[in-house]
């Protein structure tokens, strides 16, 4: 098995990794809802894109939650 010859030393190890990160994720805002979204895709609150709907939010949530959910879209909805 290979071995390494010399100590890497903190700094030149942090120097080899300084391109290596992480970018923060892109967000904007969803013209229905008004929360933050990921850019060309389907917003995951309310589950339109491009002023369609995709998928149907309310379909898989429990009675509770959909009382809840209802709740915050009227609520969004008199905001504007
Ligand atoms: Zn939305």
């Amino acid at each position: 098995m290979a071995v390494p010859r010399h100590k890497h030393t903190r700094a030149s190890v942090g120097q080899r990794r300084m391109h290596i990160f992480i970018n923060p994720a892109v967000l904007t805002t969803c013209k229905k809802c008004g929360k933050a979204a990921r850019p060309h895709m389907m917003c995951a609150n309310c589950g339109y894109y491009k002023d369609k709907e995709v998928i149907n939010v309310m379909a898989k949530l429990t009675k509770k939650e959909k009382k809840i959910r209802e709740k915050e879209i009227k609520e969004t909805e008199k905001a504007q």
